[in-house]
């Protein structure tokens, strides 16, 4: 082989392994894009409807959601739960889909939204190194559960500008027009973060939602964790709430919005609708800065070696030892806390607009004393 032949024949090796690669990460990209889990909802549920319903902009996009209904016998107020708003903080998106599965609402109205952000259930975080998945034992098999990121997909969006403007005139970072939490009221016709923030800002004003409650969770060492965060409009029933959630064993802190803070829900949702809204966030050692290897284990069992050395040294804000901090705990403080606010809205405002009650659902006791797993509760 002489050497002109002898380069070609590399050339074409390397041109063959590179398609070949990328041809592997694209099928691997591609199905990740297009992976939506299976959710079986339970009796409880009685309709649902699409969130472009809202939004006509969001139909056939990534955008766009189900929304599931759960109306009671008996006539009451009524209640948003926004899980998923951040993929990457899977509590929030597993205590939705626990609703769904095994709640009951026996007054009132409950919407559950599992994946708010869409979008951003259809990509990873670069450079995280995260399971696409998570998976949990069930009485119909090992079900398969997305770990998505905190932000929408830069293929619906891009690119990032330099600075991100948001309508108030607040200023961040580029790539915080991806983050929904961040884009509230919305825009109709916006960037497609934006059309979503806006459909569920007139999906609760056209409803008339009496409140909303957007599930999060938060690194260990953010000092915003374990905690509430409500509108000024919610504090006297989230304080109610609280001291409840402290009977159940759920040490719970209560933080105002704060009012320069624009584009979160728990500030626009408050300012631009009657809704009362609120925020929870649980620790999510799998989400923070100091632990190891980002795997399955650590999504689901939350056990860290460095976290524990973090705790040791005073630097966490959640309790946490050699027992971590299970997707089980923290799925049980979310259902627990939405149990204890629809119990207080019940209190304050039930005369006025009925009450909004659920059933069904498990405990923080029940995911906590070791007899029962989230998997015993969905279907
Ligand atoms: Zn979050």
């Amino acid at each position: 082989m002489n050497l002109k032949k002898y380069k070609h024949a590399i050339t074409a090796v390397c041109v063959l392994g590179s398609l070949a690669v990328a041809g592997i990460a694209g099928k691997d990209f591609y199905d990740f894009r297009h992976y939506e889990e299976v959710i079986i909802p339970g009796e409880g549920v009685t309709s649902t409807f699409q969130l472009s319903d809202y939004n006509e902009n969001l139909k056939g996009t990534f955008g766009d959601t189900t929304v599931y209904v759960m109306e009671g016998e008996k006539e009451g107020g009524s209640f948003l739960v926004l899980g998923g708003t951040h993929p990457n903080e899977p509590s929030g998106h597993m205590a939705a889909i626990t609703m769904i599965e095994s709640g009951k609402v026996e007054a009132g109205t409950v919407y559950v939204i599992p994946r708010t952000d869409n979008s951003a259930f259809t990509h990873n975080d670069a450079q995280e190194a995260s399971p696409h998945f998570f998976h949990i034992e069930t009485e119909s098999g090992t079900r398969e559960f997305v770990f998505g990121s905190r932000a929408s997909n830069p293929i619906d969006q891009w690119p990032d500008p330099d600075v991100y403007t948001h309508q108030s005139g607040q200023t961040l970072s580029g790539s915080e027009m991806r983050n929904i939490n961040r884009t509230y009221p919305g825009v109709k016709d916006g960037t497609l973060t934006e059309q979503i923030s806006y459909a569920i800002t007139n999906m609760i004003t056209t409803l008339d939602i009496d409140m909303e409650m957007d599930l999060h969770e938060a690194s260990p060492e953010y000092p915003t964790v374990n905690a509430t965060v409500a509108h000024e409009r919610a504090m006297d029933m989230a304080s109610m709430g609280i001291l409840e959630l402290q009977m159940a064993g759920v040490d719970m802190s209560l933080e105002p919005s704060p009012v320069t803070l624009r584009g979160l829900t728990h500030r626009e949702l408050g300012d631009h609708t009657n809704t009362l809204a609120l925020l929870m966030e649980t620790g999510n050692p799998s989400q923070g800065r100091l632990h190891g290897a980002t795997s399955e284990e650590l999504i689901i069992d939350g056990k860290d070696k460095f976290y524990e050395k973090a705790a040791e040294l005073g630097y966490l804000y959640i309790p946490y030892d050699e027992n971590g901090a299970s997707l089980d705990m923290r799925i049980g403080r979310h259902l627990q806390g939405c149990v204890e606010y629809m119990k207080a809205f019940s209190d304050m405002y039930g005369a006025e607009k009925g009450e909004i009650i659920m059933t069904g659902i498990p405990s923080y006791e029940d995911l906590t004393s070791g007899g029962k797993t989230i998997g015993d509760y969905l279907n």
